[in-house]
């Protein structure tokens, strides 16, 4: 049904639907089966459903919306660690190399050193500034895959997905692209040559902290099958409540991130002229470093800050002064929302580091709140 041309708003509307047909839903209720009545046919005669952890019609119509914002060909899972497991663990074996990102989700270093090592598979971590030149100067040679995360979580440093896909490709190793602080509206890793891009869909994309789901979409049908026959042998398969939850709150992912991003500007604004604050990113702030290539490479800003504070006592005064800004960790959702990331033991960052993530709000309303806040903190 949508087309490229179509804006942003159309294509969250729209993404994956088929033309309308009267008398039925615009878009049709979960369909809660385990497995289906297979009747007198043999198990999946023409196409029919059997099972839901192989198949079922409410995950498909979310992964086709999914697949048409990212460009390819999308399979969901229960959160997004469970798409990232699937994205290296159906693409590498015993005595391959893995390139990860240093400064990445933790949990996806956790990942690497407790389950990948075990199975043999060989982890090696680069930062996120620092992979464009490592894949440059031949560092991916001889690796099977490198895992890239732009913007990355927690820090939002920016990496040049297109370069480092050429290098790869050269090389002969799989790029994935952790997409999740971009979204599918933000970024397009699979234009920008990368065959996987992964998303944890509990973030922005469903955007209501209400659930967890994650993705891998590809424009390869080998990868694919490959992904979709580990999905089916580990069982990391969404149920059909959450498939729909999520394709119906993707709907509004173009009005989220508009009013996030409008909210993200102003509070940049505000902590940048703050001297309780230091160290500030935000992608799209002219003066951040990672202002030249996100205007390059991505297609949209979004809420997610970054800064810090003077220490663990600064963060917890301003938790205790503002009325709107909540603690906790997760982001992309509807509330805005303040984790000092220290607290969970996982990123090398100082004890007053935060990330922000500016919810659906007021911008007068958030800035108001933060700004009072930061007042006191003296
Ligand atoms: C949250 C997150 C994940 C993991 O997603 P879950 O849905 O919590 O499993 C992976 N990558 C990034 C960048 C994330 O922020």
């Amino acid at each position: 049904m949508s087309e490229e041309s179509y804006g942003d708003g159309t294509r969250s509307v729209r993404a994956g639907e088929g033309p309308a047909v009267p008398g039925a839903p615009l878009r049709p209720s979960p369909v809660f089966a385990a497995p289906f009545h297979l009747g007198d046919l043999p198990p999946r005669a023409g196409g029919v459903d059997a099972y839901a952890r192989t198949e079922q019609p409410t995950l498909r119509d979310f992964e086709a919306a999914v697949g048409e914002l990212d460009g390819g060909r999308c399979l969901s899972f229960s959160t997004g660690m469970a798409a990232l497991t699937a994205a290296v663990m159906a693409c590498v074996g015993a005595g391959d190399r893995v390139v990860l990102p240093s400064d990445g989700y933790y949990a996806t270093r956790m990942l690497a050193a407790q389950e990948l090592v075990r199975f043999g598979v060989e982890v090696e971590y680069v930062s996120t500034p620092e992979v464009g030149a490592f894949a440059a100067g031949g560092g991916l040679a001889g690796a099977a895959m490198v895992l890239l995360e732009t913007p990355s979580n927690p820090q939002l440093d920016v990496c040049d997905i297109a370069a480092v896909a050429r290098a790869a490709r050269a090389a002969g190793a799989l790029v994935a692209v952790d997409n999740t602080t971009a979204t599918p509206l933000g970024q397009r890793p699979l234009e920008l040559g990368a065959h996987l891009t992964v998303g944890s869909d509990t973030k922005a994309l469903t955007g209501h902290s209400d659930l967890l789901l994650g993705h891998v979409s590809t424009t390869d049908d080998d990868l694919f099958a490959r992904l979709k026959g580990f999905r089916d042998r580990t069982g990391s398969t969404p149920g059909p409540f959450e498939a729909w939850l999520g394709h119906r709150s993707m709907s509004t992912l173009d009005l989220r991130l508009a009013r996030q991003a409008a909210n993200a500007a102003a509070v940049a604004e505000l902590l940048a002229g703050s001297p309780a604050v230091t160290g500030l990113r935000w992608p799209w702030r002219p003066s951040d470093p990672s202002f030249a290539l996100a205007s390059r490479q991505m297609l949209r800003a979004n809420g997610v800050l970054s800064c810090e504070l003077a220490d663990e006592d600064a963060v917890a005064r301003l938790l205790a002064a503002t009325r709107l800004w909540s603690a906790a960790t997760s982001f992309g959702g509807v509330h805005s929302t303040i984790d000092r990331r220290a607290q969970w033991g996982g990123d090398a960052v100082p004890a007053g580091f935060v990330r922000l993530s500016c919810g659906i709000e007021d911008t007068a309303d958030l800035v108001a709140d933060l700004s009072a806040a930061l007042d006191g903190l003296g």
